[in-house]
């Protein structure tokens, strides 16, 4: 976690841990999810990634109850774990679960105690869902008939398993008690809507199945070899001491033998340690581990007749990764109590607290329309709120530090840190404020929709910055700054998904770079923003990881662009102080324009994409978006410059980064030669109001002082850009590659994967499908050298126009129409952004132009040079100044 620990105040503490209750972690859980979680661990734990030690099992004096601990640490996701749990076997026929405890997950960084959850839903789950690894290994592709011994926990969870693993159409199940297996039968055949049948005997429930589970708490043989048929698939869930067996010998020694693990299996699997005490099998029955066939390593089933076996102990690593995965959904879902919990190095003791995590009932606060918001966001959001009244600056600020509320709206970072110098304002209390406007207008009122999540420490990493400002330390230049970062920038503790539902969970150990620059800075990030999904698309912001398109505060009707429209309606509506958005042909000056936004899109090597869910490393670009051009240059500032974690920006290294704010002089257009570019807006469907306020846009500049040349023809253009260079998609390979680059922790791992996942927006599937086609890395891809040439074709005959006029800048309209009716695909879009900046690599930044139609904004794009940055914002700042035409939107107005 990038974030430092805060200091000890009030009812705050230095580990925090999320509490989930069984019900909690089964609805976190589903089978499915778990199944991919369980394979992810195993190949993990095969390929020597995790660290499993033998658990310790504490016999209890009654002789068939236990007490076992099971630690594990997961190398790759940097997760350590330990269940906890009692197995009591007497408890069947009760309201207990034969095995309870917890499982307690901690981070791999500084050792922090992370969450504490229900071990009866995590090993009901994942035991089944190993089981449904394996049958999906080792079992017959056409496996229909599903034998189940024993109508316990076990017993359901498997059935769940196995309907997911094969194609099953009839289930009998048999249970010691024939009572519970016909209650089992009937639930079972409700619930999964199949033909289940409960049999009398053992035997007739193995009869003709393809697949059968063995989940009993029997210490002597329920299942016989002799019974198996041919091709028939076992999986041994049920003993798990060395002592007790579910199966025969002839069982064990008819089937190819897979377990968990060899070591465990070695030790405490009486199911083989028995038949090798008999001698009727030795060591090398056993083939392998089930991790070592997901990795190819160990051949699974060879023919349709051999019958496999798998043999199920339970791992620790299992426990943890299922935790881990629990966690991260929590985190994202804003699920489970928050309990402060103590990890502190002074010997003081805190009291415990509770912080629910359900919206603040108080009716006090300014909500206009009582909508529930959805839990990602209530869920935090309420839990901060609830805190925020009773937090450690309010309690330790004296009073008259806050005399009246900082008013947020439209503030720039000069103004709060102004107040924060002159003592009217604390970084708690900005946040706070920021936090209100969040739970009063994304999911409340005109509902913006533009966050998926609340960063649940924001008010922690407040108060931190707080105590270092009291200290008298240094503070960074985005000291408090609240920053609202876009869903695909890698962002420490806090879920990324690029939108996507495929990559929900994944929660990332390190910062992108630009969010460890702004972290390092002083930034407080505040919220993760939703995007169009993978970053297709420029028209609009829908993704699958929030339902419902991001709205437009300018007209809640009309889109926010694509595909940075989360950050740029979060910002707009002061949601947040400044915001970090992408740009690959569009997405940040796009959305800047439509939100009356400042974007910045850099030269291609002047800002690192390191952490960054790529869309085409070719040109994807991150940068600021901010209200003013100043707060968009002082983010700028900090996140520009060499990144070794990037290699596209190694001619920066060599560049001494400028000090950007020496360009903000507010006359800054005067003495400027700035060239119109047609070329990159006339067309008959521009809009005519667009047009006219780009005209007097025109007329500012000049009146400003810059000579402005009408129009300024790029000689050849059209000619290049009409040049058939062939297919050039790198999405899977830039992707995948970013995929590896996780080590894997995300829970999809290739485009495929994406695609079968199913989990992304319908209107996504063509570009997906599309991008799957791809059979040629972009490196040995002769169309994308192609596309390269035709680059530095455009890239020369811009160069010549300029140079042959000596232009500061090219200007022209961000886009040519306002911003459309959500679900609109069909008028006029008049995005302008795609050729000139992305094709060249040179730098372009939006800064708000005007309105049409009464409310919707247009943006004035400075495209210029490369490494022409300074340049640029001198234009944009003087402008600004001289034109100030970025207006708030209506629909967000200041908290009373
Ligand atoms: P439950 O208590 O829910 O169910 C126990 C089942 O075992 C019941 O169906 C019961 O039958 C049956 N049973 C008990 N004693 C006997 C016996 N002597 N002969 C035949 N059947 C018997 O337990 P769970 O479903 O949670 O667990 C089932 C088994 O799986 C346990 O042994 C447990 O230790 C093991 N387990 C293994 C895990 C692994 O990772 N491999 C993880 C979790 C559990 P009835 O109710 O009809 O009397």
């Amino acid at each position: 976690m990038a974030n430092p620990i805060p200091p000890r105040a009030g009812l705050s503490c230095a580990v925090d841990i999320l509490v989930l209750n069984q019900t909690e972690v089964g609805a976190l859980l589903p089978m499915a999810e778990c199944m991919d979680v369980m394979a992810d661990a195993l190949r993990a734990l095969a390929a020597g990634d995790a660290a499993v030690p033998l658990r310790t099992v504490v016999r209890l004096p009654d002789g068939h109850s236990a007490f076992a601990m099971m630690p594990a640490t997961l190398a790759r996701s940097a997760a350590l774990g330990v269940k906890v749990i009692t197995v009591f076997p007497g408890n069947e026929g009760t309201r207990l679960d034969s095995h309870q405890g917890a499982v307690l997950l901690f981070e791999a960084e500084q050792g922090r105690l992370l969450a504490v959850m229900d071990a009866s839903a995590i090993t009901a789950i994942r035991t089944a869902a190993v089981s449904g690894v394996a049958t999906r290994a080792l079992a017959r592709e056409d496996a229909a008939e599903l034998a189940i011994l024993g109508a316990g926990v076990q017993a359901a969870t498997h059935l769940e398993a196995m309907l997911l693993a094969r194609p099953v159409a009839r289930v009998r199940v048999w249970s010691r008690t024939a009572g519970r297996a016909g209650e089992f039968a009937r639930r079972a055949a409700e619930r999964f809507a199949i033909e289940v049948e409960a049999v009398a005997s053992a035997e007739a429930a193995v009869d003709g199945a393809a697949v059968v589970c063995t989940t009993t708490a029997a210490r002597e043989p329920v299942l016989h070899g002799a019974w198996l048929a041919a091709g028939t698939h076992v999986n041994a869930v049920g003993a798990s001491v060395p002592t007790a067996r579910e199966l025969d010998t002839e069982a064990v020694r008819r089937a190819r033998l897979y377990v968990d693990r060899r070591e465990s299996a070695l030790a405490e699997a009486g199911d083989f340690l028995l038949p090798r005490r008999e001698g009727a099998v030795s060591d090398d029955h056993i083939v392998g581990e089930l991790g070592d066939v997901l990795l190819g390593r160990v051949p699974g089933r060879r023919s349709g007749t051999e019958v496999t076996l798998f043999k199920s102990l339970g791992l620790a690593v299992e426990d943890v990764a299922a935790a881990r995965h629990v966690h991260a959904k929590a985190v994202g879902a804003g699920a489970g109590t928050r309990v402060a919990f103590g990890g502190e190095r002074s010997a003081e003791r805190v009291p415990l607290t509770r912080a629910p995590l359900t919206p603040d009932p108080d009716p006090r606060r300014p909500m206009p329309f009582r909508r529930l918001p959805t839990p990602a966001i209530a869920g935090v959001l309420g839990a901060l709120l609830a805190s925020a009244s009773a937090g450690p600056a309010a309690a330790q600020a004296p009073a008259a530090t806050q005399p009246t509320p900082f008013r947020v709206e439209e503030t720039t970072i000069a103004e709060l840190h102004a107040a924060m110098r002159a003592g009217t304002l604390t970084c708690r209390g900005l946040v706070e404020r920021y936090l209100q406007r969040i739970a009063a207008y994304d999911k409340n009122g005109p509902a913006v929709n533009a966050l998926v999540l609340v960063n649940p420490d924001a008010l922690r990493t407040a108060d931190s910055l707080d105590a270092r400002a009291r200290a008298g330390g240094a503070l960074g230049a985005l000291h408090c700054v609240p920053t609202i970062v876009k869903d695909n920038f890698e962002t420490a503790g806090l879920q990324t998904t690029a939108g996507s539902l495929s990559m929900a969970g994944y929660v990332p150990a390190r910062d992108a770079t630009m969010v460890r620059r702004v972290r390092a800075a002083g930034a407080v990030v505040l919220a993760k923003s939703n995007m169009a999904e993978f970053a297709f698309t420029p028209y609009e912001t829908v993704s699958s990881i929030l339902p419902g398109y991001t709205k437009n505060p300018y007209a809640l009707d009309r889109v926010t662009a694509g595909s940075s429209g989360g950050t740029a309606a979060a910002v707009a509506a002061n949601l947040g102080e400044v915001g970090l958005g992408t740009d690959t042909g569009n997405s940040i000056r796009g959305p800047s324009s439509h939100l009356a936004l400042v974007g910045i899109r850099s030269t291609m090597g002047l800002t690192s994409r390191a952490g960054v869910v790529p869309l085409n490393l070719a040109y994807d670009v991150a940068g600021p978006m901010a209200r003013t051009v100043a707060d968009a240059v002082a983010v700028f500032q900090v996140v520009a410059g060499y990144d070794p974690a990037d290699s596209t920006t190694a001619p920066a290294r060599t560049r001494p980064l400028p000090n950007y704010a020496t360009a903000l002089a507010p006359d800054g257009l005067r003495g400027a030669r700035i060239g119109v570019l047609r070329q990159a807006y006339a067309r008959p469907s521009a809009d005519p109001e667009v047009l006219a306020v780009f005209d007097r846009a025109v007329s500012d500049l000049r009146r400003a002082g810059a000579t402005v040349l009408d129009s300024v023809p790029i000689a050849g253009l059209d000619s290049l850009l009409r040049v058939e260079t062939g297919e050039c998609n790198r999405f899977k390979y830039d992707l995948e590659r970013w995929i590896a680059g996780t080590g894997g922790r995300t829970p999809v791992h290739t485009l495929d994967e994406v695609v079968r996942s199913r989990r992304f927006h319908p209107s996504i599937e063509p570009r997906l499908t599309y991008a799957q086609h791809a059979t040629v890395p972009p490196e040995a891809n002769a169309a994308c050298a192609a596309a390269e040439r035709v680059r530095d074709g455009v890239r020369g005959a811009v160069r010549r126009a300029m140079d042959g006029l000596r232009l500061d800048a090219l200007v022209y309209p961000t886009w040519s129409n306002p911003p459309r009716l959500i679900g609109d695909l069909n008028t006029p879009a008049g995005d302008n952004s795609q050729v000139f900046s992305p094709t060249t690599g040179w730098p372009a930044v939006q800064v708000p132009m005007g309105i049409t139609r009464g409310s919707l904004p247009a943006g004035l794009t400075f495209f210029g040079r490369a490494w022409s940055e300074p340049t640029l914002f001198r234009l944009a700042y003087g402008y600004e100044q001289a034109t100030r035409q970025r207006r708030p939107p209506a629909t967000t107005p200041p908290l009373r």
